[in-house]
């Protein structure tokens, strides 16, 4: 299987050479040139299978060029029951939600407790293989922009890792106390932190410019490295995420909530469109999906283009209690909008460069009337949020965090707009005890707060009797090695005086 760039059909390359890259030299995205079927046949052979099995399947369809043996390595190394806190590392919850079963598929039982782990786990393993193919002896520069949970993510699943090192920027006031804390305390030789003075699509942007820039890729090249990225631009991030769509599915037939053939509906919170558009991936595969609901917090720029099929982000931006999606410029878009346009490489450049220079561009009636049909857009504002996490909690005894609530209140909306009574799994992305102060505000309204982040986990801990996840326990004592800060129109120029080239 080949994969060619979003914003240019004739670049074309292996799934190694795609990973090892991260992002197309021309700025596009490289995606899967064709996708592999999953007809009944595959999917009930994939009942029998446990998530490593069915994530084997999934990455050898993908990942052509890697050897049966490579895969396995990469699956058994990423997967573990000690890393995932058991053999299922994507278990689904089901939940009545007022005589209305809610399917919660935790993606956060990895080792930060965010569902970035799923990709971020498997990511390093895949990338150096890649690199060995590709690019021998070469050291991998991966820059990571974070709005809070990909930063950790990467930085655990890349510390000490042969051959690579990584810069993770997040923005200053953008991120929860214990996203900061989580990475400021980060462990490994490889790894370096900065805070940056501006939003997280400040940091992106940023960090997109600087993989781009010919001048900064030339200095890395004489010093036998390179830049490669582990934001979910990069295919080795959005593959993984595939699969658990698919384990999902087949979790539910195998528990008898659906029978194999039925649709389902999925419901995401939203930030950069790598989440969902995995979901749409597994859709074009054969997994029976009729709705893919996109929620969004009050950064509602998808909300929008849902309905009107115009893209702006020419608002403004929300600091909110959900900050793993407060995001104005969602990547993964490009990807969904090169196949809704037939693999359009020149339209898709079209409007990536009107976004770029205008911070807005229209899709096409054809684009849209596909939009409208298999996508649903909502949002809610951080006081809906917190009612939602009050609701489940005290009717359901279910705790969950900001996102994954912004995900239910987005999923009731629908519910009451249309009576769709589809079976739906919600994507629950996040511990709630990452965000304790807001989930705290939520479930013990009236209450006064305590004053620090780990007093106020172990208040949550007293008010919900949910058991604090042993990774987020034990940051309670560390102290931090990362405090600084730059501006970021510095961060090339950080860059290269942390790899020590300047
Ligand atoms: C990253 C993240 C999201 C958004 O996912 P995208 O793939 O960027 O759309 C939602 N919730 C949490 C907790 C996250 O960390």
């Amino acid at each position: 299987m080949l994969y060619n760039s979003t914003q240019n059909a004739g670049e074309v390359v292996s799934a190694a050479q795609a990973i090892a890259q991260g992002i197309s030299k021309d700025g596009g995205l490289f995606v899967p040139q064709e996708f592999p079927h999953y007809d009944t046949a595959t999917l009930e052979a994939l009942l029998k299978e446990d998530y490593k099995g069915r994530a084997k399947k999934v990455f050898s369809d993908f990942l052509t060029d890697f050897t049966a043996e490579e895969i396995n390595d990469c699956v058994e190394k990423a997967y573990t029951e000690q890393k995932f806190n058991g053999s299922n590392p994507a278990p689904i919850t089901y939940c009545k939600n007022g005589g209305k079963e809610l399917n919660i598929l935790e993606l956060w039982h990895g080792p930060t407790c965010a569902f970035k782990d799923m990709a971020l786990q498997i990511l390093p393993h895949l990338l150096t293989k890649s690199l060995k193919k590709t690019n021998d002896g070469k050291t991998a520069v991966i820059l990571v922009a974070t709005s809070g949970d990909t930063g950790k993510a990467a930085l655990e699943g890349f510390k000490d890792v042969e051959n690579t090192k990584i810069i993770v920027f997040y923005p200053v006031d953008g991120v929860s106390p214990m996203q900061k804390h989580q990475m400021n305390t980060q462990e490994g030789n490889n790894v370096t932190v900065c805070a940056i003075e501006g939003n997280f699509d400040d940091a992106q942007t940023g960090v997109k410019k600087i993989f781009t820039t010919q001048s900064v890729n030339e200095k890395l090249g004489e010093n036998n490295m390179l830049f490669s990225s582990a934001n979910s631009i990069n295919w080795g991030r959005l593959l993984p995420q595939i699969v658990y769509y698919i384990s999902a599915y087949c979790d539910m037939v195998n528990a008898g909530k659906i029978k194999l053939g039925d649709k389902i509906n999925v419901v995401v919170p939203t930030g950069n469109f790598g989440n969902i558009l995995a979901s749409y991936y597994a859709n074009i595969m054969g997994l029976p999906i009729n709705k893919f609901i996109c929620a969004s917090n009050s950064n509602n720029v998808l909300t929008d283009f849902i309905k009107t099929g115009v893209y702006d982000k020419n608002r403004h931006f929300y600091t909110t209690i959900s900050p793993s999606m407060d995001i104005l410029v969602s990547s993964n878009l490009e990807r969904l909008l090169y196949k809704l346009t037939g693999n359009s490489d020149t339209t898709v450049r079209e409007w990536m460069n009107a976004l770029k220079t205008d911070g807005k561009y229209e899709v096409s009636d054809e684009v849209k009337a596909v939009i409208k049909d298999k996508f649903y857009g909502g949002c809610c504002d951080d006081v809906q949020t917190k009612a939602t996490i009050n609701k489940l909690f005290t009717e359901d005894n279910y705790l969950c965090d900001t996102h994954t609530a912004v995900a239910v209140n987005v999923y009731e909306q629908y519910l009451a707009e249309t009576g769709d009574n589809t079976p739906a799994v919600i994507a629950s992305t996040a511990s709630p005890y990452k965000f304790s102060k807001a989930v705290l505000e939520a479930v013990a309204p009236n209450e006064e707060l305590p004053s620090t982040e780990f007093e106020m986990v172990d208040r949550l801990n007293a008010v919900s009797n949910v058991e604090v996840p042993a990774p987020l326990a034990g940051l309670k004592n560390k102290t931090a090695r990362f405090s600084d800060v730059t501006a970021s129109q510095k961060m090339e120029g950080y860059v290269l005086s942390s790899l020590g080239i300047e």
